[in-house]
């Protein structure tokens, strides 16, 4: 089985073509290393590289500054073929879906100069930082701080849950240049801090429950120096900005629940027709053919609108509420998928030497991360 066989409706023939590209990378580059990776806990950055090399980093980034000037069906594709052909969380979709679009979208020309082209090669990796301790979904409450000293800026606060956080060479960091201003996200900036500035810390790797070889970290910043032409766009637009990007950030998980829940089933629909009780495969029991009819139905169902939302994306019409309904429904969906797909293993499910179980672990935070599924409910709500 691979994602060919189903009809999708929102891609081009370029679009397809480029599919095999990715797949051939997956398939050489990062499947045959999952088990190590998964154990040292992070994604070496040699491999970013390589992913360079073959267009597979931030194919939105235009022509001028070193990128291939390419839809989000590009970043679609990559997105779909690493989390069907492969459990490794890399990091990529970090880089190409969410970190590149907010440079690209407010970024001044010198800063898009000096480090699109070195994102898109794969030179560099990078990180965004809203996360803090004492706060995740309620951003407004942020307490780092980016306070003016003549022409720099100085941070000074932690963060946490940091995707690349390891690797990281480049951190989007959200901080309050304004700690007096109301409402409070009117004091939100985003600035940009190179890894090596004096006073920037990395924290712990973190022990994660799934999603084993993505490096997710603690940060500390210490009276951290950087030139206030390092803040992204407008001082005190960060959390318009983060409002207004957020929305591609949600469909790119919801396109690798759905991509992922698919890997699952399939797997899944394998194993069964092998595994045998009572003398006849598991997958003849009415009650297996059933489960896996009604995951099915509701997989034909995702694609469709999954389809729709990258459709509608490239054209730039996918709005805020939409994202989050995306966002939502693909990753309620995975966690339906994966929780009984697992059961239909029996034991072998809860072993973690069968696929289903990194899968069910790695599954559980696509809820959680890019805003709960709470948060999506809270911003749909909003809308009626
Ligand atoms: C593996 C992983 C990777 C991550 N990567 C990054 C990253 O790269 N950068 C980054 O900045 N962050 C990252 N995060 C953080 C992630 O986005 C947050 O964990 C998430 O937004 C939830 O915030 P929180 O953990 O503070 O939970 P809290 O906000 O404390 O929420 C706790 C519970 O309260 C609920 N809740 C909160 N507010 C409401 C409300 N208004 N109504 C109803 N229920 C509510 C939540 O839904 C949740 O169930 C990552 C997290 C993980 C686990």
């Amino acid at each position: 089985m691979t994602l060919d066989t189903l009809s999708r409706t929102c891609y081009s023939e370029d679009h397809e073509a480029f599919r095999s590209t990715v797949r051939r990378f997956v398939a050489e580059q990062l499947e045959p290393h999952a088990a190590k990776w998964d154990e040292d806990g992070i994604v070496p950055k040699d491999v970013w590289p390589k992913a360079g090399e073959l267009g597979l980093l931030c194919p939105t980034v235009p022509e001028a500054y070193g990128g291939l000037g390419l839809d989000f069906g590009y970043n679609a594709i990559i997105d779909e073929e690493i989390g069907y052909g492969t459990d490794v969380a890399t990091g990529f979709s970090l880089q190409s879906d969410i970190v590149a679009n907010y440079i690209i979208q407010y970024g001044s020309d010198e800063q898009k100069q000096t480090w699109l082209p070195k994102m898109v090669s794969g030179e560099i990796v990078t990180a965004i930082a809203m996360t803090e301790p004492g706060t995740g979904s309620d951003l407004q409450a942020l307490r780092t701080t980016a306070r003016k000293d003549g022409n720099h800026y100085v941070i000074n606060g932690s963060k946490t849950y940091i995707t690349n956080g390891q690797n990281a060479d480049l951190i989007l960091v959200c901080a309050k240049t304004d700690t007096d201003v109301q409402p409070a996200w009117k004091g939100v900036s985003i600035v940009l801090v190179e890894a090596n500035r004096e006073g920037f810390k990395r924290g712990r790797n973190l022990d994660k429950v799934g999603l084993d070889a993505a490096d997710t970290s603690e940060m500390f910043f210490e009276d951290v120096r950087v030139p206030i032409t390092n803040c992204l766009g407008e001082e005190g637009k960060g959390f318009i900005y983060l409002m207004s990007e957020l929305p591609q950030e949600r469909l790119g998980i919801a396109i690798s629940a759905q991509t992922a829940a698919q890997r699952a089933f399939d797997m899944t629909v394998e194993f069964t027709r092998d595994r045998k009780a009572f003398g006849k495969p598991v997958l003849d029991f009415q009650n297996t053919r059933f489960i896996l009819a009604d995951l099915k139905a509701k997989l034909q169902v995702g694609w469709a609108h999954l389809d729709w939302c990258i459709a509608r994306h490239i054209k730039h019409e996918l709005t805020p509420v939409e994202a989050s309904g995306a966002k939502l429904w693909h990753t309620e969906l995975q966690g339906e998928v994966v929780d009984k797909c697992l059961q239909l293993h029996g034991g072998a499910g809860f072993m973690n030497e069968y696929p289903i179980a990194k899968q069910w672990r790695g599954a559980r935070v696509t809820r959680i991360f890019g805003g709960t599924s709470e948060i999506m409910k809270e911003l749909i709500g909003r809308s009626l």
